[in-house]
């Protein structure tokens, strides 16, 4: 997780550090010939898992609000109030609601999304793993139709994590036969799967993962993180996106109301605005930098140039990410 959003934790007295989280000051980048770029990164992140980071999250808001585990299954919004209606059957009315669903989810086919009615290629697999690493590296390891991340975490497990397309996966069939022959093909992957101890009985999957465009505000509610909008995790930013989106809305929405009676149009026109300020561009800058990557010829090329002229992968780190905010 980017450092970027280690101020506005302080400020909620969370502290992932404390809860063992891994310092990450440096990235790799490697391509399936074995070739490699190494760069320090212009912030910095931290390794930690979602478990342990929720929980975190999860211990500093309990003592001053309601934290109900259920699922959300509708949503209404008449006569400017909203009804959100759980699982359980739990009914609950108020003036504001957020949506911080994540990248695909129930209620998007519930409120008729546009991106959920379109087929996406991508598929993401994740598994935690006993394996010799450096705790300050991040590593991006390239392969046909994809690429794997790994990193350590307050456990000193390596969190490995790839993102591909359906067509190369389905070549292979199943998961074991698809690390082993096409994203083994990278030595720098051919290793690790060799020496690395799973952890977790069988991979976590997703699929249908979508990058398209989305509102940051629909049917009146305030999207925050995927919700909102992916950025491909190559910029491994998203968490921070989430986070940092988490901070805008708070400020906007007590502005407003520190400002008198809120309202409800020009609230949701200055988040929408400040969303597409914040992100628009980092979003952009990741489609094109994973474009460039999955094209064999200007993957070569980029690597090429990112030899050269070394300075250049900072540059695009940064583009992707944002600054520190108390
Ligand atoms: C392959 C891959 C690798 C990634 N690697 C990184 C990385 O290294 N660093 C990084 O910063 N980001 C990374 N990301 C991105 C990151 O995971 C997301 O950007 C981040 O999780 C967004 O947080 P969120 O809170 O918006 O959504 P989520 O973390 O998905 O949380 C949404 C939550 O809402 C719950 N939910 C859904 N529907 C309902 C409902 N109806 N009722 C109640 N609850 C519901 C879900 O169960 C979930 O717990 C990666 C993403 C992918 C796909």
């Amino acid at each position: 997780m980017s450092n970027e959003v280690i101020p506005y934790l302080d400020s909620l007295d969370i502290d992932p550090y404390g809860a063992g989280a891994k310092h990450i000051s440096n990235f790799q980048i490697t391509n399936i010939h074995g070739n490699q770029i190494t760069a320090s990164l212009p912030l910095g992140g931290f390794g930690i898992s979602r478990y342990a980071f929720d929980t975190l999250l999860y211990e500093a808001l309990k003592e001053t609000v309601t934290v109900i585990f259920d699922t959300v299954q509708d949503i209404t919004f008449e006569k400017d109030r909203f009804t959100v209606t759980t699982q359980e059957g739990i009914k609950m009315a108020s003036e504001y609601v957020l949506g911080t669903f994540g990248k695909r989810a129930n209620l998007d086919k519930h409120l008729s999304r546009e991106f959920i009615k379109e087929k996406s290629p991508w598929l993401a697999v994740k598994n935690h793993y006993e394996y010799e690493m450096d705790d300050a590296m991040v590593a991006l390891h390239n392969f046909n139709g994809g690429y794997c991340g790994l990193s350590k975490t307050e456990g000193n497990l390596v969190n490995a994590c790839y993102l591909t397309t359906f067509k190369s996966f389905k070549k292979y069939g199943d998961i074991d036969t698809f690390q082993q022959e096409e994203i083994s093909k990278n030595p720098f992957m051919r290793k690790f799967f060799k020496d690395a101890l799973p952890i977790f009985k069988k991979p976590l999957t997703i699929s249908q993962i979508s990058f398209d465009r989305k509102n940051a505000v629909e049917n009146h509610i305030f999207m925050i993180g995927d919700s909102a909008g992916l950025i491909h995790p190559l910029c491994g930013n998203g968490m921070a996106m989430a986070i940092r989106g988490a901070q805008l809305f708070s400020e906007l929405y007590l502005k407003h109301k520190k400002n008198g009676s809120i309202n409800r149009k020009v609230l949701e026109k200055n988040y929408s605005e400040l969303w597409e300020k914040e992100f628009g561009m980092r979003l952009k800058t990741g489609r094109f930098i994973q474009k460039a990557l999955m094209n064999p010829i200007s993957s070569r090329l980029g690597f090429s140039m990112a030899n050269a002229f070394p300075a250049i992968v900072p540059i695009l780190i940064k583009k992707t990410h944002g600054t520190k905010h108390g």
